[in-house]
């Protein structure tokens, strides 16, 4: 094959995927709308493709790069003079180095025991990653239902002795409300708890607004880390987050130095042993050609059309807002007993060529359930299509009105209630699918009722299942028959 045909077959794979570009797609991807960013981005990574960043001595090029990413994110996000940072693989990354940090600082100062860490229901399923993974337990804390920001008073009941770590996030992801940084970072202070600011999705947006109600970033007392994504409102390609500390003896905390065993000398600041270079080499060429006023100028637009996107879909029947969005994200639910059901609307938007994210009800522990909502992340490329976007929303919830809502197979929801999940072997797992109409690992045409099933599912069985589709998803493809 020639090299024109392979690249062919590649692109044709993607004629099933979302569109990344254009504002349609309005989770997972960020479009600026800026033409040059993607040839600028593009160029940029493939200078450094080959380029290992698992050693910054060996590639001091590649040092640079990192050093000048954290001192830009140091510098918008109130870093002080003893603030050091290390650029990561994405958001997830971060959370996960933030709370490995805070568990051997709390380890390191005599915690016994398993550490704990405290989390608003509403911080990003990151942390409960980071804590499944080095092993904290995670205490849940229930938010405000109607803002759906923490409630300071609640995690103040959790930061005892074994409380290593608590979150706050600025916004959260699923409503876009600010969490009261302030309150609950002195809180922490007060009891000697680190607390991390999540400014993942809103740390490259928020700096540059003035409507922002409160102090978030590293500025605000008792803050010790904090972390932002490049790969979001930075808009750099996939891969690279930035995580702050406010000194770097925290730091140390999830970096890895070993000389024990035969090979070179291994010192590793994130997960990964081998890093790629071209993402960081990216988001650095991203960031010096758009620059302060550049995404100063995307962050005041885009926040304009995400206060005139709230305020339209709060005016079309059915439907309200969710909070006080702050930066450039909205959660829209369903608005009274009659309202529309945002689980249909969300199919509804999908058949006119929108995809905003529907997350299903919650019920809090310890507290009042938050409602199902659609999520909907505003960027540049959306910011000039609001219009449009809320004709189609209006259309769309004229559609999903004239639905029955959606229900749970009683029957399935019986059967699953007497469930063990750990007990459940793959193909047990496969046959359950099947009956839930998402056989084969292909998604239904409308996702409203397999929603709807998720929520009506004991926690740990819905998450099984999940699992279950990807499961069924990622099965290898083969070149030879094999047989048995
Ligand atoms: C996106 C996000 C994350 C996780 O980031 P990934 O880059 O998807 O791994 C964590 N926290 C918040 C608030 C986010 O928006």
């Amino acid at each position: 094959m020639t090299p024109q045909e392979v690249l062919a077959e590649l692109t044709a794979l993607q004629a099933g995927d979302v569109p990344t570009h254009g504002g349609s797609t309005m989770a997972y991807v960020y479009d600026s709308g800026r033409v040059g960013i993607d040839h600028l981005a593009a160029a940029a990574q493939a200078a450094f493709q080959w380029t290992n960043a698992l050693d910054p001595t060996a590639f001091p090029s590649v040092a640079r790069i990192e050093d000048d990413l954290v001192g830009a994110a140091a510098d918008l996000l109130g870093g002080g003079p003893a603030t050091v940072g290390t650029v990561t693989s994405g958001g997830t990354e971060s959370c996960l180095l933030a709370v490995l940090a805070a568990r051997e600082r709390w380890r390191a100062r005599g915690g016994t025991g398993r550490p704990r860490l405290v989390l608003p229901v509403t911080a990003h399923a990151a942390f409960r990653k980071a804590a499944h993974l080095f092993d904290l337990e995670v205490v849940d804390v229930a938010v405000d239902p109607v803002t759906c920001r923490a409630l300071p008073s609640a995690v103040a009941e959790a930061l005892d002795a074994r409380a290593a770590l608590v979150v706050v996030s600025a916004p959260s992801y699923p409503h876009g409300v600010l969490d009261p940084v302030g309150e609950v970072a002195a809180l922490a202070a007060a009891a000697g708890v680190p607390c991390h600011v999540d400014a993942c999705i809103g740390g490259w947006v928020l700096p540059f607004l003035d409507d922002v109600p409160e102090p978030f970033d590293l500025s605000v007392p008792g803050v010790t880390s904090l972390s932002v994504d490049l790969h979001k409102y930075g808009y750099a390609p996939k891969g690279v987050s930035v995580l702050l500390t406010a000194e770097p003896e925290l730091r140390q905390g999830h970096w890895f130095s070993t000389a024990g065993w035969p090979g070179y000398p291994v010192v590793n600041p994130t997960l990964a042993g081998t890093r790629p270079a071209g993402p960081m080499a990216a988001a650095w060429a991203v960031h010096r050609w758009l620059g302060r006023d550049g995404y100063a100028e995307l962050a005041r637009a885009t926040r304009a059309a995400t206060v005139a996107l709230a305020e339209g879909a709060a005016a079309i029947p059915g439907l309200r807002v969710v909070g006080t969005p702050v930066a450039t994200l909205v959660a829209i639910a369903q608005d009274g007993p009659d309202g529309v059901d945002v689980l249909h609307l969300a199919d509804e938007a999908t058949a006119r060529g929108w995809l905003l994210q529907p997350q299903p009800p919650f019920a809090q522990p310890g507290g009042a359930d938050l409602p199902a909502t659609l999520h909907l992340t505003v960027t540049g490329a959306t910011a000039v299509r609001v219009d449009a976007l809320l004709a189609d929303l209006a259309d769309a919830a004229c559609a999903a009105a004239a639905l029955p809502p959606p229900v749970a197979d009683p029957g399935l929801v019986a059967a699953a209630a007497t469930i063990d999940p750990a007990a459940l072997t793959v193909a047990e797992v496969d046959a359950l699918l099947e009956l839930a109409g998402v056989g084969g690992g292909t998604l239904p045409e409308r996702m409203a009722p397999v929603h709807a099933l998720v929520a009506a599912l004991p926690r740990p069985v819905a998450e099984r299942l999940l699992a279950g589709v990807l499961d069924l998803v990622y099965r290898p493809r083969r070149e030879s028959a094999v047989s048995g």
